[in-house]
């Protein structure tokens, strides 16, 4: 018999979760066996599903048993031992009971009233986020200052969102000092900045708010500095534009580069101008003071984003958000008013959506079972496993490290040495044999033109031994 409301009885649903965590268990412990990109083409998932859903329910031993034949068939294995690809995604057991609980207690916290201890358990996580990574007071709700986290889905709607808040800023700023213009008349005007080495989350941002981006030249290191900035904005003051935004990266995708976020923000502070801080896979290592230096100038930044996520064992999605956002995307309607408003922080004003998932849930899962320590051995842990890999490359002279190796990312290419062909396409070449081949997972990018494969270490299964096939099977293809 089926439970009308909940789709199955609670005994069989106990059973279910029991398989289920078990096949988790089991995931995890023989990842090692499975290829980091499966082998399917696109298109493949209709041959193997019915065209229309099941009219009557199917038991769960029916669902469970196409687990591997649909579902793996096609997965990317993030936490494979030869997955190096883009940069690692978290997976922690701690992380994974905190979306049971989530899942399972269903709440919807927009607001303090929606679900007061979803609000309340993110203030204080995002304060011990921003504690353990020392950051600036005004990011911190119970510090000095108007500023504090929320935590977004991902960095792209951290970008977005503090864009729009930017934008409404610079707005009301100018219609105070020219009540003639119309907001249309500003929005015209504005100029978003950034490297040309950024995310392309910031590029879809200026799309989606309707403000035009300008890519700074972030040179051969990828580093955008402030006299290009300057440059930049007087060039656009001279032409009546409104400069409003910059988002500035520490631990660029591409090749783990950081902006010049101390001269960056003193510009940023004169020139009156938002600066938002993209430190989407980077900011984790801020856990570990030894890895501070890299933020050096952060206390100008007006806000600041890392995701816990990618780097700090808290499983997708979750992307911690500092800053002062709370009257940004402020709408009101009289069904999300309540009696606490004017003390209270209402969350669904800090994001896009109005829904949110108790998210703060596996912050706290993970902090308190992991500890800081425990983060901060995972951070370094990857570091020296960036730093091994960069030994093996440096010992093959056909080989070039393109880029300091200075957290969980090594870029390297193949040289010329003689060949007469140009080094990109040598190095496009062994990145499609490498693809080919399907032992490893990798992505190449550029920067400046020049062509280079991406090795991206501490995931949770990155090993020295990992790392030594990977080296392998790269030597081999070259
Ligand atoms: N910014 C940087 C520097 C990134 O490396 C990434 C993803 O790797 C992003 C932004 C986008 O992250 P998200 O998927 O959380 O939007």
């Amino acid at each position: 018999t089926k439970s009308p409301r909940k789709g199955i009885e609670p005994e069989t649903f106990r059973n279910a979760a029991t398989t289920m965590i078990d096949y988790v268990i089991k995931y995890h412990k023989e990842i090692g066996n499975r290829q980091a990109f499966p082998d399917v083409e696109p298109g493949f998932m209709r041959d193997l599903l019915p065209s229309d859903a099941p009219k009557a329910g199917e038991s769960w031993e029916d669902v469970y048993s196409d687990i591997e034949r649909v579902v793996m068939r096609g997965m990317t294995h993030w936490n494979a031992p030869g997955f190096f690809a883009y940069f690692p995604t978290a997976s922690s057991f701690p992380g994974l009971l905190a979306d049971i609980l989530c899942g399972g207690a269903t709440c919807i916290g927009f607001s303090w009233v929606a679900s007061p201890s979803c609000t309340e358990m993110e203030t204080v996580m995002m304060d011990w986020l921003a504690k353990a990574l020392d950051l600036p007071q005004c990011f911190i709700h119970g510090g000095h200052g108007p500023g504090g986290g929320v935590i977004q889905g991902t960095a792209s709607e951290s970008t977005l969102i503090t864009l729009i808040a930017a934008r409404s800023k610079v707005i009301r700023r100018e219609l105070s000092r020219d009540p003639n213009l119309s907001m249309y008349d500003v929005l015209s005007r504005m100029v978003v900045y950034t490297s040309n080495c950024s995310h392309s989350s910031v590029e879809k941002a200026g799309l989606l708010a309707m403000i035009e981006v300008r890519k700074l030249d972030a040179g051969r290191e990828g580093i955008v500095t402030g006299k290009t900035l300057q440059e930049a904005i007087d060039e656009d003051k001279k032409n009546n534009k409104i400069p409003t935004f910059v988002c500035a990266t520490l631990g660029t995708t591409s090749c783990c580069s950081y902006d010049n976020v101390d001269e960056i923000g003193r510009i940023c502070e004169i020139e009156d101008i938002w600066l938002h801080i993209d430190a989407a896979y980077a900011g984790a290592a801020l856990i570990c003071p030894e890895f501070r230096h890299i933020a050096n100038g952060i206390q100008r930044a007006t806000s600041f984003n890392f995701n816990p996520h990618k780097w700090l064992m808290v499983n997708f999605d979750c992307s911690a958000l500092c800053s002062y956002l709370s009257n940004s995307a402020n709408v009101d309607a009289l069904y999300l008013e309540h009696e606490t408003q004017q003390t209270t922080i209402d969350y669904r004003h800090w994001q896009i959506p109005l829904g949110r998932r108790y998210r703060s849930l596996k912050v706290w899962f993970v902090l308190r079972m992991v500890g800081i320590d425990g983060l901060q051995s995972h951070i370094r842990r990857g570091v020296a496993e960036a730093k091994y890999f960069e030994s093996l490359v440096r010992k093959d002279e056909r080989f070039e490290i393109v880029f300091p190796v200075t957290l969980g990312l090594v870029c390297l290419k193949l040289k010329r040495l003689g060949l007469n062909l140009e080094e990109n396409v040598i190095n496009e070449e062994l990145n499609r044999k490498i693809q080919d081949d399907r032992r490893i997972h990798l992505v190449p990018s550029t920067v400046h033109g020049i062509y280079f494969l991406r090795v991206a270490t501490g995931s949770v299964n990155c090993s020295r031994q990992a790392l030594d096939n990977c080296w392998d099977v790269i030597r081999e293809m070259a």
